[in-house]
C-alpha cells in the first residue's frame, strides 16, 4: 500500500490554486505557451529536470531515483474554442476559449504528483511527467511521439487520467481493452453534370446520387457489422446547389465513423468507398473521395490496466473501482502513445451530476484533485515495487 499521508492539505490548496490559474488563462492547441511556462517553472522549482519544445509547447519533466523501471504519466494542457458560461471567479479571461474538458485539472494533478514524488522520492527508477499540447483535434500526442518522445524518454509503461462526468467523484474506472473509440473522417464530392431543373434527362443529378449514398451508408453499421462490433457512422455535412431551377454539378458529403476494433475501422472505410463507387456507377457520375484516419481507438493493455485497477483500489477502496465501465465513442490521442508503449487510460469520477465535457458551463471538480494526484503517485511507487 502506498503511503500518501505525506501529502498535506496545503498541497491540495496549491493544486487548486494552480488549477484555477490555468482555468482562467486557457490556451488552444499548440498555443499553450503560458501554460507550458507555468508547468516548466513549477517542475523546476521542485528540482525536476525539464525538457521543453517537444511538439512545440509540449514538455517532459524527468525525475530519477537510482536503478529501476521507467514510467510515463501524461497530462494534456489545451483548452477548447468555447465561450465560457457562468460566473466563477476563475472564469476564462480569454473570450471564446475555455477549459471545458478539464485539462486544467489534469495538468494541476500531474504537477501535484510531480511535487509529491520529488519531495518523497518514494520510488526507484525514472518518472517521466509528460505534458502534451493539442489533445483536442490536432493530435499533439502524435507529434510528441513523432518527435522522438519514447526514444528520448523510454517508458516501460505509461498512464493517463481523464476526469469523467457521470462517474461519481471518488470512483475510478479502468479496464483492459477499449476505453475510447477511433475517430476517422470522410470528405467526398459527387461530381455530376449540372443542368436545367426542367430537363433532368440532360443532366447527371449529384443530389439524387448523394441522397442514395447517404441512406446506403446507414446499412454499414446495421447490416454489415456484427452486433458485437460497436461502431457509429454519421454524415454531418451535405452541400450542393444554389437555387430552385438549377441541378448543380456537384454535391459534397462529409462525416465521421468511430469504432473500437482496428479491423472494423478499415472495413468501414472500404465499405464507404465500395458503396460510393456503386452508387456513382449507377448514376453515371464521378467522385473524389478523401478518407482520413484520425485518432486510433484507446486500448489499454491487459497487464497495465489490471495493475492500474489494483493501484486504484489502494487509493479509493475496492468498491470504488469499476473494471467493466462502458467505453466511450469519443476519442483521445493518448491512444497514439498506447500504440507505442503498454499502458492504461483511466477515468477519474467527476460526479454523477457533473456538467458534461465540452459544455460551456463545465468546470473541473476541484474535490477530485487529491484523488487524481494520489492515484498518479501510487502508480509510480507501486510500479517500482513490481519490477
Ligand atoms: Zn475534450
Ligand atoms: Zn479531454
Amino acid at each position: 500500500m502506498t503511503d500518501t499521508s505525506l501529502l498535506s492539505n496545503s498541497d491540495a490548496e496549491r493544486m487548486k490554486t494552480l488549477r484555477r490559474d490555468i482555468h482562467a488563462h486557457p490556451e488552444l492547441a499548440f498555443e499553450e505557451k503560458r501554460t507550458s511556462d507555468l508547468v516548466a517553472r513549477t517542475l523546476e522549482a521542485a528540482g525536476i529536470e525539464v525538457h521543453r519544445g517537444i511538439a512545440d509547447t509540449g514538455l517532459v519533466g524527468v525525475l530519477r531515483n537510482g536503478d529501476g523501471p521507467s514510467i510515463g504519466l501524461r497530462a494534456d494542457m489545451d483548452a477548447l474554442p468555447i465561450l465560457e458560461a457562468g460566473g466563477a471567479d476563475h472564469k476564462s479571461t480569454h473570450d471564446g476559449v475555455m477549459h471545458a474538458c478539464g485539462h486544467d485539472g489534469h495538468t494541476a494533478m500531474l504537477l501535484g504528483a510531480a511535487e509529491a514524488l520529488a519531495a518523497s522520492r518514494a520510488f526507484k527508477g525514472n518518472v517521466y511527467f509528460i505534458f502534451q499540447p493539442a489533445e483536442e483535434n490536432k493530435g499533439g500526442g502524435r507529434v510528441m511521439v513523432e518527435e522522438g518522445l519514447f526514444e528520448r524518454f523510454p517508458c516501460d509503461a505509461i498512464f493517463a487520467l481523464h476526469n469523467w462526468p457521470g462517474l461519481a467523484a471518488g470512483k475510478i474506472a479502468v479496464q483492459p481493452g477499449p476505453m475510447m473509440a477511433s475517430f476517422d473522417t470522410f470528405d467526398i464530392v459527387l461530381k455530376g453534370v449540372g443542368g436545367h431543373a426542367a430537363m433532368p434527362e440532360k443532366a447527371r443529378d449529384p443530389l439524387v446520387a448523394a441522397s442514395e449514398f447517404v441512406l446506403a451508408l446507414q446499412t454499414i453499421v446495421s447490416r454489415k457489422l456484427s452486433a458485437h462490433d460497436p461502431a457509429v457512422l454519421s454524415v454531418t455535412q451535405m452541400k450542393g446547389g444554389e437555387t430552385f431551377n438549377v441541378i448543380p454539378g456537384q454535391c459534397e458529403v462529409k462525416g465521421t465513423w468511430r469504432c473500437f476494433d482496428p479491423e472494423v475501422r478499415t472495413f468501414i472505410r472500404d465499405e464507404i468507398d465500395r458503396i460510393l463507387a456503386s452508387v456513382c456507377a449507377a448514376h453515371q457520375i464521378d467522385y473524389d473521395a478523401e478518407y482520413e484516419f484520425g485518432y486510433p481507438s484507446t486500448i489499454n493493455t491487459e497487464t497495465e490496466a489490471l495493475f492500474a485497477a489494483d493501484v486504484a483500489k489502494g487509493v479509493v477502496g475496492e468498491g470504488n473501482v469499476d473494471t467493466s465501465f462502458r467505453p466511450s465513442m469519443a476519442s483521445e490521442d493518448f491512444s497514439v502513445m498506447l500504440e507505442n508503449v503498454p499502458g492504461a487510460y483511466i477515468w477519474l469520477g467527476a460526479g454523477i451530476e457533473a456538467t458534461p465535457l465540452h459544455h460551456p458551463a463545465y468546470d473541473f471538480n476541484d474535490d477530485t484533485l487529491e484523488t487524481g494526484r494520489d492515484l498518479l503517485v501510487s502508480l509510480v511507487t507501486r510500479f517500482s515495487e513490481t519490477r
